[in-house]
């Protein structure tokens, strides 16, 4: 009867109920203790009146919570709303009006959002705090106590794989976040996709790191490892040198990142001796990858595989085979196994070979819509391909590299400048950091690229000197014409950089 997300832990408890599911913090809850906390989820939920088709979002950090609510959303047929944990009291409101959730459960951070928002959003009829709040939250129901006085029992809805299972924004990197509106049956195919594409085995032990609100967070390496009785490791955030401990310490086997994680915990002294050797593989995808930080990785005996995909296919899209890790570096892979991807040109006939053009993607993975927003929806999904906006080329092995976002592409002189290219290049010059290049309007050129470099601590480098290095590695138009040095970049909560805000500051234009 219930093809649903929510029946993975019922399945679970007939297979494999005393393996374990989720350690955090120190505690492991097997697949029993999952599926009765997920039940008695359900029925707190049900009773604060959650039906089908409603929405109930959570507004915090990782924590075991947010996964029992998506589970118990799914068993209700329901739909789970992730918010952001690092929006704005304004910003949440929006997302929190735009989904028209009725339940806000909310995290420790969360107590004042709560109370700042309370007043102003009538739709919520309940705030519950997962945990005591740090601060405020006095008006926040006492979720544990709630979920620990439910009755644990299966509600036997009938939840198919057309019904939405939940909405979650998309990163916000390149403007104001799109509900991408999820099916149950999205979430089944991206997570068969990832488990056959990133191999994962019923003895996996995955780190649940990036945010779950987001979807490489979600679906990156968790609930695939869910689905495949696996265990997640859960940590609440990133912080280099406690993460890449808890990868030691709990025999990590895997884990899904972007780039600016791998680049910080790379940095780390741990990085060089800690014992990272259950470590199997590494999931990277969500940004551009730099060539150099994948060396890095690749070097120090861990296996990275680069994968390519966007929340609106929740994400699979294509991932690099680990056997490929090595002869492919660089490239994303091949489409996953029940998903379709071509590049085509502006007038839809399929590139050539390393001819670069938007890459284009279907399967039963693909979203049904952004949330409440056709038009959006119509000139994102064309005869059932997502169009990504992203620049790639498919080399004549079929394998996928992608160049950068369209919006982010730099028109110089007539000629075709990719950042990401530009930004690897950089980062092999030792003193440069981090680094983000924008196209500035320039009177003779059209655009001229300006990188943003964070130098490395301890070096004060010169702009002349790093466009002298660049011209002996690229070719003269891809070479910045201005060098600015800061001390952070603005980054999304997944740690892409947030290149809209960076255009506000260097060159004001409406994007
Ligand atoms: P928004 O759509 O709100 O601007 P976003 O596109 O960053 O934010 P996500 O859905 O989290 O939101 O990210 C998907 C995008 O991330 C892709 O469309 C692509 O631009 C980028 N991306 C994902 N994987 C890779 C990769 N391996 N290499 C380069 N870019 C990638
Ligand atoms: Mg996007």
């Amino acid at each position: 009867r219930d093809q649903g997300l929510g029946s993975w832990p019922e399945r679970r408890l007939v297979i494999s109920p005393d393996k374990p599911a989720l350690w955090f913090e120190g505690t492991t809850s097997t697949y029993r203790e999952l599926a009765l906390d997920v039940r008695r989820t359900a029925s707190a939920l049900h009773d604060l009146g959650v039906r089908r088709g409603d929405r109930v979002a959570w507004l915090g950090a990782n924590h075991p919570a947010a996964l029992h609510l998506l589970y118990a959303c799914g068993q209700l047929g329901a739909v789970w709303v992730p918010v952001n944990a690092r929006l704005s009291p304004a910003e949440a409101r929006y997302v929190l009006e735009h989904s028209g959730a009725s339940v806000v459960v909310h995290g420790r951070e969360h107590g004042t959002t709560a109370d700042a928002l309370a007043d102003q959003l009538p739709g919520v009829a309940h705030w519950a705090a997962a945990e005591p709040p740090l601060e405020g939250g006095a008006a926040s129901l006492d979720w544990p106590a709630l979920v620990a006085a439910a009755e644990p029992v299966h509600r036997d809805e009938v939840v198919t794989h057309d019904d939405v299972c939940l909405i979650m924004y998309t990163s916000g990197t390149t403007g104001r976040p799109k509900g991408a509106t999820l099916t149950h049956g999205n979430m089944t195919w991206a997570c068969l996709n990832q488990v056959l594409g990133f191999d994962f085995t019923g003895d996996e032990r995955t780190l649940g790191l990036a945010p779950l609100f987001h979807i490489g967070g979600l679906n990156g390496s968790v609930n695939p490892t869910l689905l495949r009785g696996g265990c997640v490791v859960l940590v609440r955030g990133f912080d280099p040198a406690g993460t890449l401990q808890v990868i030691s310490e709990q025999r990590v086997t895997s884990f899904f990142a972007v780039a600016t994680m791998m680049d910080a915990m790379s940095r780390q002294p741990g990085f060089g001796t800690l014992d990272l050797s259950a470590l199997r593989t590494v999931a990277a995808a969500g940004a551009p990858l730099p060539l150099p930080l994948l060396r890095t990785w690749l070097d120090r005996g861990i296996t990275v595989q680069q994968a390519y995909g966007m929340t609106e296919t929740a994400p699979a899209g294509t991932v690099l085979d680990s056997a490929d890790a090595v002869a492919k570096v660089g490239s994303a892979g091949k489409q996953q196994f029940f998903v379709d991807v071509k590049v085509v040109r502006p007038d839809g006939t399929e590139c050539g070979p390393d001819e670069i053009g938007e890459v284009l993607l279907s399967g039963p993975n693909v979203m049904a819509g952004y949330w409440d927003a056709p038009e959006a929806t119509a000139s994102a999904v064309v005869d059932g391909w997502y169009r990504s906006g992203d620049a790639g080329s498919v080399d004549a092995e079929g394998y996928l590299y992608i160049r950068d976002r369209y919006k982010d592409m730099i028109i110089s002189g007539g000629e075709n400048v990719y950042p990401a290219e530009v930004e690897s290049t950089m980062l092999e010059l030792p003193e440069v950091q981090e680094v983000a290049v924008i196209g500035v309007p320039d009177a003779h050129w059209g655009e001229v690229g300006l990188a943003v470099v964070v130098p490395t601590p301890g070096t004060s480098p010169d702009p002349d000197a790093i466009r002298a290095a660049l011209r002996e590695r690229l070719a003269g138009f891809k070479v910045p014409k201005q060098v600015q040095f800061v001390t952070e970049l603005p980054k999304t909560a997944t740690g892409k950089i947030r290149k809209p805000d960076l255009r506000d500051t260097y060159s004001p234009r409406s994007d």
